[in-house]
């Protein structure tokens, strides 16, 4: 059996990344409000309902590329068609009244298809003698046609509650011709630093202080995640004055995340002061770096605290405040889909913890990407997380993990979305 750690011993098994995630979610419910916006504004946004297609997307069947429109069963069976030229039909045109039986007519892209012709040469596949055009052979019925419909049609669910929204949802949102959206209010998360030694940037640095650099981090990682932030400064490292703010923010936030001070040494005042303003519920995930981290409610919200060292930050902003903001919000939020990359190192981890190593990735000789280790992989060291691209999981099994083992790969700016 594995050695326990002297922490395992006092505190029992750490729970999984999945169980912590789980057991977050059962704490928060979606903030109820919502509020109408102009499409325009809408990006990022999660639709508070779903939106269903208020026409046929496009509207009426149109020409896929300039070229010359026809009826399938005016072609020769075999060998090349000569039809002659009846008509020209430029995108915005109406094509009402146009002879298509036994004609060509000549279209551009977004043009309308004439009544009765159903298939489009391209104009590079033509050729023109005066006012005949002759049609090559083998081209399929409907090719280059596109129906009314095709898209999506009217009555379909076109993009559903819940969706944060994309450019590409806001496109086909506007293509429906839509200019209205009913979103969620954003969630609004508080956000501390806590520890004697931090300083605002912009002030003079003491001997022994160092700028405070998490909430910056959480300002920027919450903003992408879609939650409006409630930026409430450095507490110092007292339970007292930690407690009586926790309860403070907890009048005007969705819910509450820290930074720092839940480790097991007695300065870290943060468990203490949650149990004094509310419940503390957990506060040791299997996941490295970033184990501590404690989940509570403070008068009702929800409180998460979150390790201290700024990449510890990172990682368990990544994979546990993250779900639960996108919750709060109302969106279906999932993880991003992981890829497969290959190690280019070896690794030795303890069982029962998943851990994120931060990686940079280059092809290896056979075009497979390789993930190269950086080389420092403390907490605490920022141009770790600056100098890569993101982060391969190790299971939380694994505890030899040879070079050359396929992992799933994390790209940061898809943990940061
Ligand atoms: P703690 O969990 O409070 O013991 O903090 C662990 C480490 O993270 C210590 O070296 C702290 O100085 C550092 N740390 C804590 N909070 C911050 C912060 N806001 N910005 C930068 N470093 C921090
Ligand atoms: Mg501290």
């Amino acid at each position: 059996m594995a050695q326990l750690s002297a922490d395992e011993a006092a505190f029992g098994a750490l729970m999984s990344v999945e169980q912590a995630a789980e057991r977050a979610f059962a704490l928060v419910v979606p903030v109820p409000e919502v509020q109408t916006l102009p499409l325009a504004d809408a990006d990022g946004r999660v639709l508070a309902g779903d939106v269903v297609a208020a026409l046929d997307l496009p509207p009426f069947a149109n020409s896929a590329v300039d070229g010359y429109a026809v009826r399938f069963g005016d072609l020769s069976a075999s060998g090349e068609t000569r039809l002659p030229l009846a008509g020209r039909v430029p995108a915005g045109a109406d094509a009402a009244g146009l002879a298509t039986r036994g004609n060509a007519i000549r279209v551009f892209t977004g043009a309308p298809m004439p009544q009765g012709a159903d298939t489009v040469f391209m104009q590079e596949d033509v050729v023109l003698e005066g006012e005949t055009v002759v049609l090559p052979s083998g081209l399929a019925r409907g090719a280059n046609a596109r129906p009314a419909g095709e898209d999506i049609a009217r009555g379909d669910l076109a993009v559903p509650s819940g969706q944060r929204l994309r450019p590409q949802d806001i496109a086909l949102l506007a293509a429906l011709g839509e200019t209205e959206l009913v979103v969620r209010r954003r969630p609004r998360i508080a956000i501390f630093s806590t520890g004697n030694e931090l300083t605002e940037p912009g002030r003079p640095l003491g001997p022994a202080a160092i700028y405070d650099a998490n909430r910056s981090l959480l300002r920027a990682m919450v903003t992408r995640a879609g939650g409006a932030v409630v930026d409430l400064g450095i507490l110092r490292d007292d339970r007292a004055s930690l407690a009586e703010s926790l309860k403070q923010a907890a009048g005007h936030c969705d819910l509450i995340l820290t930074s720092g001070g839940v480790s097991t040494g007695e300065e870290d005042h943060v468990k203490a002061a949650v149990e004094q303003a509310g419940t503390l519920d957990f506060w040791r995930i299997g996941i490295k770096p970033g184990r501590p981290v404690a989940m509570g409610l403070v008068a009702g919200k929800p409180f998460v605290g979150l390790p201290g060292n700024p990449v510890a930050v990172f990682v368990t902003f990544a994979f546990v405040a993250r779900p639960l903001i996108a919750r709060l919000g109302g969106c279906a939020y999932r993880l991003p889909p992981s890829l497969p990359v290959r190690l280019g190192f070896r690794y030795r981890k303890k069982a029962g913890r998943r851990e994120y190593v931060r990686v940079s990735l280059a092809p290896g000789p056979d075009g497979i990407p390789e993930a190269s280790r950086h080389p420092q992989d403390g907490a605490g060291v920022l141009t770790s997380l600056t100098r890569t691209d993101g982060l391969v999981e190790l299971p939380d099994a694994a505890t030899e993990i040879a070079q050359g083992t396929m992992a799933a790969f994390y790209p940061y700016e898809a943990l940061l979305a």
